[in-house]
């Protein structure tokens, strides 16, 4: 990691909390500090990425704004975090869309839905474009079933490849001081970490959402999003699994296994994307760095329409809207997975990364103070 004003801030803030240790119990962040006498750029990268913003420390220190030293962690962390997701970035020339992603986000998305709109105009007459189809393979009476799993099969492998390749580079470079092998347990406690969002439990009082007073509306938000983007993909798996193994044909019935886990994963995603929109509009503006902003906002507009799309899709299907509902929602989803690795999202696999450390470090911990 370079070093960077953002990043000579938070050593700046972490040295001075690793003398006070007020807020040890916070989070993941203070007990892998205080591991630490001395911190590097990298440190800093490491140590942003387990932060999840909850800013119970900028509430709770005593040397916050207005106090001359300034301590605002959630801030600097925030601004640091950016600064990484740009450092890790596959390949290098995009890592620009973290600069300004609201922007690059609304650019591809309305080239997506222009691509997949004159793509299925072309493809398919105007007429049978706008008119009802039901039975199996009425989706693809619109968009053929090859177009449709080639863009979005080469979409997603290209976003898995970018999230992977910035998982290891980040990995590598913050995995100092890690000696000896990762044990299962290490991945266990790590996924656990990451499964049931620990830390965003706080105490078990939960996050300052707003101001100093403690609230799990954030946790709520992000396990609803979570959980309901997660049913989404099983959905589409088991959608696959039913076409590709079983020969059964989409549409399927809103009993079928992949409906019924869409139309959750769908409600959960909007829940979810609503909540933390809500949290972020009514949040005290101080512990919040301005420009990452439009990389959080992006990414929940594009989850949302993602899921929203979906769901009229469903509801509509049988309908004279499932065509341009359904190229629609394509539009939206190939933009997603392009823009998956160039946004917020790799906070996710980055902090699931950290975490694995933080994991590894605190056994080795233990094992020394036993
Ligand atoms: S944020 Fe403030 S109170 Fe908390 S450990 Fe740092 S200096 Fe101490
Ligand atoms: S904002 Fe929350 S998660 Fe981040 S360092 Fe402070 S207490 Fe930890």
């Amino acid at each position: 990691m370079h070093a960077t004003e953002a990043t000579a801030d938070a050593k700046r803030f972490i040295e001075i909390c690793n003398a006070c240790r007020y807020c040890e119990g916070y989070c993941a962040v203070f007990p892998a500090m205080e591991l630490q006498r001395d911190f590097t750029d990298t440190d800093m990268s490491y140590l942003a990425n387990l932060c999840h913003n909850c800013n119970g420390c900028y509430h709770a220190c005593q040397f916050s704004p207005p106090h001359e030293w300034g301590i605002n962690l959630p801030k600097a962390f925030a601004e640091v975090r950016l600064e990484s997701y740009a450092e890790y970035a596959w390949p290098a020339p995009l890592a620009a869309a973290f600069r300004s992603n609201g922007v690059v986000v609304a650019v591809v998305s309305a080239l997506a839905l222009a691509f997949v709109l004159i793509g299925a105009s072309v493809l398919v007459s105007p007429v049978r474009l706008l008119a009802p189809h039901t039975g199996p393979g009425a989706f693809y009476a619109v968009i053929s079933w090859g177009v449709m799993a080639s863009v979005a099969g080469a979409t997603f492998l290209f976003s898995l490849l970018a999230l992977a390749i910035g998982a290891v580079r980040f990995w590598r470079d913050t995995k100092t001081h890690l000696t000896g092998p990762i044990r299962l347990a290490d991945w266990g406690r790590g996924l656990h970490d990451v499964a049931t969002l620990r830390y965003l439990g706080g105490a078990g009082e939960g996050c300052n959402d707003a101001d100093a007073s403690f609230s799990l509306a954030r946790r709520h938000a992000h396990h609803a999003l979570f959980y309901g983007f997660m049913l989404c993909f099983a959905s589409t798996v088991s959608a696959t699994f039913y076409d590709h193994f079983l020969g059964w044909i989409a549409p399927y019935s809103w009993a079928s296994l992949p409906v019924v886990l869409g139309t959750l994963g769908g409600i959960g995603m909007l829940v979810g994307c609503i909540g933390l929109v809500r949290i972020k509009l009514k949040t005290d503006p101080v512990p919040v760095a301005r420009r990452v902003l439009g990389a959080d906002y992006a990414l929940l507009a594009l989850l949302f329409m993602a899921a929203a799309t979906g769901l009229l899709l469903l509801v509509l299907r049988s309908t004279g809207a499932m065509g341009l509902l359904l190229a629609l929602h394509l539009g939206v989803i190939l933009s997603l997975f392009l823009l998956l690795p160039y946004g917020k999202f790799v906070h996710g696999i980055y902090r699931g990364t950290a975490l694995l450390k933080a994991s590894v470090e605190r056994r080795r911990n233990e094992l020394i103070a036993g």
